[in-house]
């Protein structure tokens, strides 16, 4: 890697070969050695000999057509990526097929086995760790050596051993424990070495016989897996000798940690049938782990991480007992107006399990600290001894490290492989007859010229473009030229790069030639004729074009690709849009944009996608290129610059968002947890690559994560549990960061403290997860009975501790009393309904909005929020930047809320809508709509007028602040009672009867009947 940090091109032979691409994919084992990795792909890059085609430099954008004859390049093997590996396994064949249960992998490579990382020698390994660790300069001079995959082990597997051996063997043979002596030891020489209890390593990722039966789809108990101990289905019917009543509650309750409120509000039985209104009136809030003040207050934010259960059960039979789902949900990268960063030599870390100093260690004296997560005592470095903010010695405790649960590190050069890459930004655009018929490309530049000067970076940001239709065109930005060059690619099937050189140019360098273009492009295209969509091969093209750096590549697709790898046809039947049955075609098509994705991601290169389309796209194929890469998928259905000025609207708004965020480059994520715990299923747009690594090529603010917990040991040993999760990326300024969270959590033995920590949220949020992978790997059906089952599952659970109680009754505990209203919420919701018209790309793009969604956004899709907005006051009030914001009370989704002489807001997350009755006072609609009554109302009506009336003032304050809350700007629709777009509305009143779904009342019923069976 001799390349400097400057430098924008680092030299080819710094490429880092793709771990399930390239080089891997050609069966090839990647040498440690300093010879260049047989990655044929991406010698085309380097071409010479197509240097000579250069295109005339006259015409303001000219023309060339390049005729891709083979003849004038280097031997190239393939026109597509190399065959895949035979790790590249679709979700299907990985899975274990084991009942009903859920928990499978859709994303997740951890189990899928004989991986290129086998072919990736020990030696690497350790060299990684040296360097991570930072130990000697001798092993920290990692920019002279090659490093083929070592992103892997870059963030600190520790495990080390756990590392190689799941990378040589798929099996989940356990693996020997690690030996502490072996692990890098960053300031320690000498420290004493504690024995650690066994099974640190455990096989992560595969078969969890144990994992959750509530989520067995038939009444059968499970044969396998189960503790014995364990009341498998309707337990109060088939074990009631265990259930004595009364006295198993009151000592399940005795149990609580709250000893002095025997029974908290979250315990409080409901019964569910009589309740009419169970939704609260204001917003439901995470619940705080029950914790001492002091950990209380350290603790991390539940926006950032939060866990289903805030009581951890003690073992998984306790956990198989209340029937609920284990996991956490992340929102690693959102924006924070407070974040510590630490700049120091030192990064302090287990020795051991290379967790991150955080609140929750102890400190055994001054000099040694435990750690939370593995309990081996680790030496405190002599720097640490020093507080920066204190300008104190000697209080190692008082360190922001340890005063803060969410803390972002400066990281040295030991966490890097390479010098940190540039920001590099790559738009490839649809410019085929449909595009610009759809007109996107008109607001596309205008906001990029808008915001060139935000998109972050630093002075070395690249950026380029690529336009194709049935052709491919690049455009060269060269500093110097006068005119930006238009250079087209003809041969589809074997893609090169004309001038590989200038088509990736620096922002700054080439901003003019870049401004020209811009302002160029929206009309370029104005009279094609070319209907054609060769999306495959132009993503190849951009593959080719990126791999050297790494950055972010932005596709505008507005049709289905017709030319070339990757072409797609309509597999959708709009007659069955309705079914109630067999919902089909919710996967890939082809394997093509996965495998894409999973060599964009080995070159640290992610692809958002824009789908602007009004017609079937495959959504399901097309979303796998940015699944797998760590991208974003964006669909803006019926978009229309003209047509639809809604869309046009958002897709402006959102573009405002998306250039200007905050972006980290080439980043993995790992997460920890205290040893008895273990990971399994994560979900999110990413790759799993060594067990429990997600690679990252791009991190954003607005990505949510979520990953399933197994107990794999009893933790009967500790009070407390912790989570950390860390990530470490490169900041747009070129900056080695790692942003760390650390979670503290109790844990508890009985089932009534189990109950009692619900987070009924996050809990659904993880359930909605689990079902996109079900219904892709089994079918819609199987998934939607899984969502049923869990409530079934759950409630029957609980019923069975109280069964003395009300034994006809459907009882929950209070923390659990939303549980079945969300789940109906899920059953109706876009991605899972059925029997209700649905397109199939608005279906696949609601269940990718699950997966990439921080809960916060999610919950909001899943059960909207819906308030009446005609008689706001300024009671109960919040003040927000001088403003008054009403809070008006949250209403149950329901007709019966809605009167004919009130206007109601209904918040969906990406939508809002107005509804204003027949009957709504007149007042109100020229105060706040701006005209004199109903019958004026126009039918399409996106925009609260700005009316210098309190009402209008009152509303839009709130509206506006609702929609500050979130990173993309919702539409507006204002609907008229009778207007035929009532019923868009009317879908989202969750608890009514429709004709294909069950009312919330009649839900319970059934819940019930199940639970009586
Ligand atoms: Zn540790």
């Amino acid at each position: 890697m001799s390349a400097p940090a400057g430098s924008p091109h680092p030299a080819a032979s710094a490429r880092i070969p793709p771990k399930f691409g390239g080089a891997a994919a050609s069966g090839a084992a990647a040498p440690a050695g300093p010879a260049p990795a047989p990655h044929q792909q991406n010698d085309s890059l380097s071409c010479p000999v197509m240097q000579n085609v250069q295109p005339p430099k006259s015409s303001p954008v000219v023309s060339t057509i390049l005729s891709g004859s083979s003849s004038t390049r280097t031997p190239s093997t393939a026109n597509h990526p190399v065959e895949p590996v035979t790790s590249v396994t679709q979700p299907s064949e990985l899975l274990q097929q084991k009942g009903m249960q859920y928990g499978e992998y859709v994303n997740n490579q951890a189990s899928s086995a004989p991986t290129p990382l086998s072919s990736t020698s020990d030696d690497e390994e350790e060299e990684e760790e040296d360097e991570e660790a930072g130990v000697d300069s001798s092993s920290t001079t990692s920019s002279a050596s090659p490093m083929p995959n070592s992103y892997d082990a870059l963030e600190g597997g520790s495990y080390p051993d756990m590392l190689s051996s799941s990378a040589s063997s798929p099996a989940p043979d356990p693996a020997p424990e690690p030996d502490p002596a072996s692990a890098p030891a960053p300031a320690s020489a000498a420290a004493p070495v504690i024995p650690q209890p066994s099974k640190m390593a455990k096989p992560f990722g595969y078969g969890y016989p144990t994992l959750q039966p509530g989520y067995q789809n038939t009444t059968a108990p499970l044969t396998s897996g189960v503790q014995p101990s364990n009341p498998v289905y309707s337990g109060f019917q088939q074990y009631p000798q265990q259930y004595p009543g009364v006295n198993q509650l009151s000592s399940s309750l005795g149990g609580l940690s709250l000893q002095s409120s025997p029974q908290p509000e979250s315990l409080r039985p409901v019964n569910l049938t009589q309740e009419r209104n169970i939704l609260p009136m204001t917003p439901v809030w995470a619940p705080v782990p029950n914790l001492n003040a002091d950990l209380k207050k350290l603790n991390c934010s539940p926006d950032s991480f939060r866990c289903t259960l805030t009581n951890i059960p003690q073992t998984q039979a306790l956990l198989n007992k209340a029937k609920l789902p284990l996991g956490l949900l992340l929102h690693p990268f959102r924006d924070l107006t407070q974040l510590p960063v630490i700049t120091s030599n030192t990064i302090v870390r287990c020795r051991s399990c290379r967790t991150y100093i955080n609140p929750f260690v102890s400190f055994i004296d001054q000099r040694r600290w435990k750690c939370n997560l593995c309990y081996r005592v680790n030496d405190v470095p002599e720097e640490f001894m020093y507080n920066p903010l204190t300008r104190s010695y000697g209080e190692p405790h008082k360190r922001p490290e340890v005063q803060n649960s969410t803390v972002e590190f400066i990281a040295s050069s030991d966490y890097m492989l390479r010098p940190p890459q540039p920001a590099v930004y790559l738009f490839v655009l649809d410019v085929s007859h449909n595009a610009v018929e759809a007109g996107y490309l008109t607001i596309l530049c205008q906001s990029l010229l808008e915001n060139l000067d935000k998109l972050p970076g630093d002075s070395r940001t690249r950026i380029g473009f690529m336009t194709f239709d049935s052709t491919i065109h690049f455009y060269n930005l060269q500093e110097g030229l006068s005119q930006p060059q238009m250079l087209i690619v003809s041969d589809i099937d074997d893609v090169f790069l004309p001038t590989p050189d200038s088509l990736l140019v620096n922002l700054y360098e080439s901003k003019e030639l870049i401004k020209d273009l811009l302002n160029a492009l929206p009309n370029m295209f104005t009279n094609t004729r070319e209907t054609h969509s060769a999306l495959g091969p132009a993503l190849q093209a951009a593959f080719k074009l990126m791999s050297p750096t790494g950055g972010r590549v932005s596709v505008f697709q507005t049709q289905l690709p017709s030319l070339g790898a990757g072409l797609l046809q309509s597999r959708e039947d709009p007659n069955q849009r309705s079914s109630t049955k067999v919902v089909q075609h919710l996967g890939p098509a082809t394997d093509f944009y996965k495998k894409l994705a999973l060599d964009c991601s080995g070159q640290q290169t992610a692809v958002d996608l824009f789908l602007l389309s009004s017609q079937y796209s495959d959504l399901a194929s097309l979303a796998c290129m940015s699944k797998y890469s760590a991208g974003c998928i964006y669909y803006y259905p019926s978009f229309h610059y003209t047509h639809n000025p809604s869309q046009a609207e958002k897709l402006q708004k959102d573009l405002k968002r998306y250039l200007t965020r905050k972006i980290g480059f080439e980043a993995v994520m790992r997460i920890r947890c205290t040893k008895g715990l273990s990971m399994h299923t994560f979900h999110g747009n990413f790759f799993v690559r060594s067990t429990d690594l997600l690679s990252l090529a791009n991190i954003n603010p607005d990505a949510g994560f979520a990953v399933q917990l197994s107990i794999e040991e009893s933790l009967t040993d500790t009070s407390l549990v912790c989570f950390q999760t860390a990530l470490l990326y490169t900041s747009s300024k070129g900056e080695r960061r790692i942003r760390v969270h650390t979670l503290c959590l109790p844990v508890v033995s009985s089932l009534a403290d189990v109950y009692a920590g619900v987070d009924v949220q996050a809990a659904i949020c993880l359930l909605a997860n689990m079902a996109v992978d079900r219904s892709i790997s089994s079918s819609l059906s199987d998934a939607r009975d899984a969502l049923v089952n869990a409530v079934v599952d759950s409630l029957s659970a609980y019923g069975s501790t109280v069964s003395n109680l009300q034994h006809s009754a459907l009882m929950a505990p209070s923390s659990l009393k939303l549980f079945p209203l969300y789940v109906l919420a899920l059953l109706k919701q876009k991605a899972f309904r059925t029997g209700t018209s649905t397109r199939l790309d608005d279906r696949v793009y609601a269940m990718c909005q699950i997966k990439s969604q921080p809960l916060v956004h999610l919950m909001r899709m899943i059960h909207p929020n819906l308030y009446r907005i005609d008689r706001l006051t300024d009671e109960g009030a919040i003040h927000v930047n001088d403003r008054v914001v009403p809070q008006p009370p949250l209403q149950k989704l329901s007709a019966e809320k809605l009167t004919r002489e009130g206007a109601f807001l209904m918040d969906c997350g990406s939508v809002f809508y107005i509804w204003v009755g027949k009957g709504c006072d007149n007042n109100f609609i020229e105060d706040v709509l701006g005209y004199p009554n109903f019958a004026s109302i126009p039918q399409k009506m996106t925009h609260l007028p700005e009316l210098d009336t309190l009402s209008s003032e009152r509303a839009r304050s709130f509206i506006t602040w609702l929609r500050d809350s979130r990173p993309l700007s919702p539409i507006l629709h204002i609907v008229k009672d009778e207007s035929p777009a009532k019923a868009e509305f009317f879908q989202h009143l969750i608890e009514d009867r429709t004709e294909a779904a069950f009312s919330y009342y009649e839900f319970l019923l059934h819940v019930q009947q199940q639970i009586c069976k």
